[in-house]
């Protein structure tokens, strides 16, 4: 079948050199967990995870039990935390396949021992504790008694304790510090009563670029291998690079002359006859709904969006481009000869952030995977 003339490109060798770059930069002794939740931010949960424990991840992550379960479909048998919080029913399901989920109530510890006893098997856990992002986990005052409830609860193998950031990359840090403060005093309860585990983990990737205090014994990484920053503001280790680009393909050019209006809504209207591409992508694609706002790479060149995009196509005006033909390929996101359109600029178009432009681009655009070592390089 013939590709559609708008596509996600994934460069898998470098996801490779990505996670390389990554292993050598963090301590030898710090162990990293992959974080794939949303079929890895757009970029394909399999290879991301096939890869990642190609490098030594030594846990998945998951957010929902369907993502979890598609991982062990594929053969995955490392230990997957799904993370957030569990329905009852949900809760068997993990036990089944031996995906390991967070007790955060003394209601999931209960729910859990019944299935165990059931069972006659121990099921691993661990425990979130809650240190300020008021979302999941057990708030760091009640941590203490919690951690040991469910450290003595036969049937359950407390393997980890973990807290989360709710701001890790920008330049104040002053929250992050009360927030390591918090898990500390939580986890110096838990030596003092005898508990270890095998993982005390903090960080994001925020964290584990600026924050070494708070690595313990492993991190959480989601956007960093993508070749993705959090923020303009974190740490940079050289090399890193995006492994997705966006790209389409010129399908029509309209001449217009001076006075036409270009798009839905008549948002722009051309003071000089003027060359427009057209794009076959739109908002229904999940690129932001503008008007007269942004940029997409044509012959390496910035062209400027013209008008209001549509759900399934936008106009760009390629007057200055004058060698640009029906067919060229077009970048949305990415890199074409010297000029780059990186994902923080999408994401500013709708006064997002990266992560929402990365996983917000829709299934409708398949899935390009290239310079793969096993098969001939597509490009
Ligand atoms: C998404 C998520 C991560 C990964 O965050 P990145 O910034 O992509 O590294 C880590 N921990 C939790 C709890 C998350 O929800």
């Amino acid at each position: 079948m013939p590709l559609r003339p708008a596509w996600v490109e994934i460069d898998l060798k470098q996801l490779d050199r990505n996670f390389q770059i990554i292993v050598r930069d963090k301590p030898a002794n710090l162990d990293f967990m992959c974080v794939l939740k949303d079929d890895a931010y757009g970029h394909g949960m399999l290879q991301v995870a096939r890869t990642s424990l190609q490098f030594g991840a030594k846990y998945l992550a998951a957010v929902t039990v369907d993502e979890a379960l598609s991982l062990r479909a594929d053969g995955i048998t490392v230990p997957i935390l799904v993370m957030g919080e569990r329905t009852p029913d949900e809760l068997a399901q993990c036990v089944e396949h031996n995906l390991t989920c967070l007790v955060n109530t003394a209601r999931t510890v209960n729910a859990l021992q019944k299935i165990a006893a059931g069972l006659e098997k121990k099921i691993p856990v661990q425990v979130e504790v809650d240190t300020g992002l008021s979302r999941y986990g057990v708030r760091w005052t009640d941590a203490p008694t919690h951690i040991a409830a469910v450290a003595n609860a036969q049937g359950l193998t407390l393997e980890g304790v973990m807290s989360h950031f709710a701001m890790s990359d920008e330049l104040d840090k002053s929250f992050a510090m009360q927030q390591l403060g918090r898990f500390v005093t939580v986890l110096d309860a838990m030596s003092g009563e005898g508990v270890h585990v095998n993982y005390r983990h903090m960080c994001n990737t925020g964290g584990f670029l600026d924050l070494p205090a708070a690595h313990f014994d492993m991190v959480r990484m989601g956007i960093l291998p993508l070749g993705v920053y959090p923020s303009q503001v974190c740490r940079r280790i050289p090399g890193l690079s995006p492994i997705m680009s966006v790209k389409t393909r010129i399908v029509a050019i309209q001449e217009i002359e001076a006075g036409d209006y270009v798009g839905y809504g008549m948002r722009y209207q051309a003071t000089t006859p003027s060359r427009i591409a057209v794009l076959p992508v739109g908002y229904g694609d999940g690129y932001p709904r503008v008007r007269n706002q942004g940029f997409v790479l044509v012959c390496g060149r910035r062209a400027p969006i013209v008008g209001g995009n549509a759900m399934d196509a936008m106009m760009v005006d390629i007057s200055d481009i004058l060698q640009a033909q029906v067919m060229d390929e077009v970048v949305l996101q990415g890199k074409q000869k010297d000029e780059e359109i990186d994902v923080h600029e999408v994401a500013s178009l709708k006064k997002s952030v990266s992560y929402d432009i990365l996983a917000g681009w829709r299934s409708r655009l398949p899935r390009v995977y290239v310079n793969n070592q096993d098969t001939p390089v597509n490009d």
